[in-house]
């Protein structure tokens, strides 16, 4: 349900679409994604899957990206490919919080490219359409080194536009980063936002996160084999958005992909022992590696192992 395959049906179709089915196809989808997008509006905090993806250019999901929207302010954890265009549609049908220009903080997960491969568009798509303050970013060490070199490689852009004709806030452009560990790294009157370290191959620091506000506790794994900092952030929790890789797929694949995957990464199996300790009252499986398989196959393997109730995210979709 929801935009994505209202896309896949657009773009797979053989010939122009006339304008009156264009309109009947957007009226279904609005009606399709109404529900819980109004949930959204209607209740308080609420998790918006920008992205699901991974480095696959996969056209029907976005890179990872997750908001947790708190009494109109949208907390970003990570900036994958494409996170502007789904925060904008999220925006027209209706989460006012994902406009461009109040997503002012992101916290990064680890700097693997495709959690961040975003930032340039969250930082100066963000600017260029009003954002007054700096964006502040948080991630793991190595976050305010490229926020700098970022600033620093769009130098060019920046002198255009604020020394040209162009109406601009002045301070939008910059970015306020901060290299963070293990332990609270923010707070506001909405969020407590508090890291913890996971486990994901060759990283010496790489993060998930726990956001609590007044009425949830949502938990964000980051990309990480199975850690046991993520049951005891979660111990309960609302919702736990993890990441994920097919076990019956991961067992065809070449041995030192399978190398790989192990250290980096938690397949089904894994995962569903993980959140039986976890209790989240709702698993959402996430940046979910399918090698072929579907959303019903990865939560035919949960199964298995896990009696919770549990969704496999698809880009737009709000828990
Ligand atoms: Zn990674
Ligand atoms: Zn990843």
């Amino acid at each position: 349900m929801g935009p994505s395959s209202w896309e896949r049906r657009n773009q797979l179709s053989p010939r122009p679409i006339p304008r009156i089915m264009c309109s009947l196809l957007l009226a279904l989808v609005t009606l399709l994604a109404g529900p819980a997008l109004l949930r959204a509006q209607a209740s308080g905090t609420q998790v918006v899957i920008l992205g699901t993806g991974t480095p696959n250019p996969d056209p029907e999901r976005s890179g990872p990206a997750v908001a947790v929207v708190v009494n109109g302010t949208a907390y970003l954890v990570d900036a994958g490919a494409g996170i502007m265009r789904r925060a904008a549609q999220a925006a027209a049908l209706g989460v006012a919080p994902l406009l461009a220009s109040r997503l002012g903080i992101v916290f990064l997960t680890h700097l693997h490219s495709d959690h961040t491969i975003g930032l340039p568009d969250l930082i100066h798509t963000g600017w260029v359409l009003g954002r007054k303050e700096p964006l502040r970013m948080f991630g793991p060490p190595g976050t305010a080194e490229l926020a700098r070199h970022l600033t620093e490689a769009y130098a060019a852009d920046i002198a255009n536009r604020t020394e040209g004709l162009q109406p601009h806030t002045p301070n939008g452009w910059q970015v306020d980063a901060r290299d963070v560990s293990a332990g609270k790294v923010y707070q506001d009157s909405n969020v407590t936002v508090t890291a913890f370290q996971v486990a994901h191959d060759g990283w010496k620091v790489a993060l998930g996160y726990r956001l609590e506000s007044k009425d949830r506790v949502v938990v964000i794994s980051g990309d990480t084999r199975p850690t046991d900092a993520v049951v005891d952030a979660c111990n309960g929790c609302d919702v736990l958005v993890h990441e994920v890789y097919s076990a019956d797929k991961f067992a065809l694949r070449e041995p030192d992909w399978q190398r790989y995957h192990a250290d980096a990464h938690t397949s089904t199996t894994q995962l569903a022992a993980l959140a039986t300790r976890a209790r989240p009252k709702l698993l959402v499986l996430f940046h979910q590696l399918f090698w072929d398989a579907t959303d019903a196959d990865l939560l035919a393997e949960i199964a298995r192992g896990y009696r919770g109730r549990v969704v496999s995210a698809r880009d737009l979709e709000i828990y």
